[in-house]
């Protein structure tokens, strides 16, 4: 309880200054706030309490950061990959000194407990490290040869580039994407979730102390249908990395058709955990109540289809229920919450029609489904579980992005795989089975851009992350990323030994 209230104290302290100023945009060094700009109420979805009024970019607000970050480009690009190390680094160190402020107010505007908050930082910090540590190789090619040429690539940053987020874990998100945009050579304008911008304020002030020149770095607020429409329409920009939901996608698909914009999209997820008889129950079951449970199951990686062996199913969803109705709800700053409020009021309504739409299809509520009413007006869903699904209902086809997870059975190895590839989505995978030879098969055969073997989501800088189907394109991790960044280019080189074809002589 201790711990509780000092988290309460100290986040309404760091939170004072966006409840008391209007929260701008950071356009070209500057906080701006444009004279007779609207705003927005940003609240907090612990108890829907006001955190401060956020200013609603406009088309011309967009057009002011796209160019200062295509001024800024011309000096940025051509910094020594040595000196963008060295500031980047600085950058991480800021981030860190800052650990406990950017955990208490991502809590707060984003309603994630702060047991998992705590790593916001950390996680962001070696974001901008790893990325800060490739900047100097960024440009190198490749050496091509041929009998009577030569060809090499080098590699130059795009241009300025769009990064825009979701409020899901925004902090952690928007240094995976800016980090190696920054590390590349290539400037940014950031457009937040209209749903939680705090952090991305934090962050751009972070810029602005770590030296990052006027420009380099630009945040505009607002949202998504103007702001965000309008930055991925900039022909100054040359590239738009959106992690977000699928539709959003197909948005801005269309929005940056006529500027020919690269796209580099991390979307939604259905995402399987195929538990079969011969896994390690113990580790088995805390990997899948950890997958959807935690970052109150509004995490693009979640488990949330459990497809379970029939001669394990009875055994193993027994342990599991015990497991979701002991799970602790409650106020997000709390040190003991495990799972809390959902981020809106909007999404908290949808993710009750689920609860509907489990009963209509014919599954089982087995566990939650209801409002936690005693915990207030925030928006706290009790850890859900439906059973009796079938890989039909609507509960196991469209992403909830909620705590709740639907439980499907299956007999053979042939039917799990069916079920986890029936759906439009491709995002990641889980297996459990002590059968290596069947994890091996099955890990061919999922169709998802991450599986995971006896483990929950473990990530590696350096691998690839990112979705196939409905759930993405792209790319990110360690030079993925920089691919996405930067544009190739081939130079050839004669020997001057070849015959060059001769016309009209
Ligand atoms: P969202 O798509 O509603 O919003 C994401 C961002 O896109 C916001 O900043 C929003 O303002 C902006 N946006 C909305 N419409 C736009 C438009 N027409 N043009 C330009 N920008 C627009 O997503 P959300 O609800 O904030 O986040 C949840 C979704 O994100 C889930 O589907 C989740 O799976 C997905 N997600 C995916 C990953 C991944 O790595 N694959 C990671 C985290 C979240």
């Amino acid at each position: 309880m201790r711990e509780f209230e000092s988290n309460l104290e100290a986040a309404n302290k760091y939170l004072k200054r966006f409840s008391s100023n209007i929260t701008g945009h950071y356009i070209n060094g500057e906080v701006t706030v444009p004279a007779g700009c609207r705003t927005f109420e940003n609240t907090t979805p612990n108890d829907q309490s006001p955190l401060g009024e956020i200013v609603e970019g406009s088309v011309e607000d967009v057009d002011t950061a796209c160019m200062a970050a295509k001024h800024a480009f011309e000096e940025w690009r051509e910094l020594a990959g040595p000196a963008r190390r060295k500031l980047l680094h600085h950058f991480a160190d800021l981030i860190e000194a800052r650990a406990e402020e950017i955990a208490l107010v991502e809590s707060m505007d984003c309603g994630q407990p702060i047991r998992f908050m705590k790593q916001a930082a950390i996680r962001g910090a070696a974001n901008f490290r790893f990325f800060a540590d490739k900047a100097a190789e960024a440009r190198n090619g490749l050496a091509l040869h041929q009998d009577e040429h030569t060809n090499y690539t080098i590699r130059s940053p795009i241009g300025p580039v769009g990064i825009i987020t979701p409020w899901n874990t925004p902090f952690m998100l928007s240094t995976w994407k800016i980090a190696p945009a920054l590390a590349a050579g290539c400037t940014v304008v950031h457009k937040p979730a209209e749903l939680s911008p705090l952090s991305a304020m934090l962050l751009a002030e972070i810029s602005q102390e770590a030296g990052l020149p006027a420009g380099v770095w630009n945040t505009v607020n607002g949202f998504g249908e103007v702001a965000g429409k309008a930055l991925s329409e900039h022909p100054a920009v040359k590239a738009i990395a959106l992690v977000g939901e699928t539709a959003t996608g197909s948005h801005i698909m269309r929005q940056g058709a006529d500027t020919l914009k690269r796209i580099h999209f991390e979307l939604g997820g259905k995402n399987p955990v195929i538990v079969f008889d011969d896994a390690d129950f113990e580790r088995a079951l805390d990997a899948v109540v950890f997958m959807i449970y935690s970052l109150n199951g509004q995490r693009c990686t979640s488990s949330s289809r459990l497809i379970i062996q029939n001669s394990l199913a009875d055994k193993f969803i027994t342990a599991l229920q015990e497991r979701v109705k002991a799970l602790r709800v409650g106020h997000s700053l709390d040190p003991e919450t495990e799972v809390g409020p959902l981020i809106h009021t909007g999404h908290f309504n949808k993710v009750m029609s689920y609860m509907d739409a489990a009963r209509e299809g014919g599954a089982t509520v087995a566990v939650g489904g209801t409002r936690r009413e005693d915990l207030g007006a925030g928006n706290f869903v009790s850890p859900t579980l439906f059973t009796n699904a079938d890989n039909s209902m609507r509960i196991a086809r469209e992403e909830i992005f909620g705590p709740v997870l639907t439980a499907i059975g299956f007999d053979t190895e042939q039917e799990a795989l069916a079920i986890a590839n029936d759906t439009p989505y491709g995002l990641s995978g889980y297996i459990w089975t002590s059968d290596v030879g069947r994890a091996l098969r099955i890990a061919n055969q999922v169709e998802a851009g991450m599986l995971w073997v006896n483990s929950e989501n473990n990530r590696n800088l350096p691998s690839p992350f990112g979705g196939t189907k409905m759930s993405g394109i792209g790319r990110d991790g360690g030079d993925y990323s920089f691919d996405f960044y930067m544009e190739t280019k081939n130079v050839c080189i004669a020997h001057d030994t070849h015959r060059v074809p001769v016309l009209g002589r």
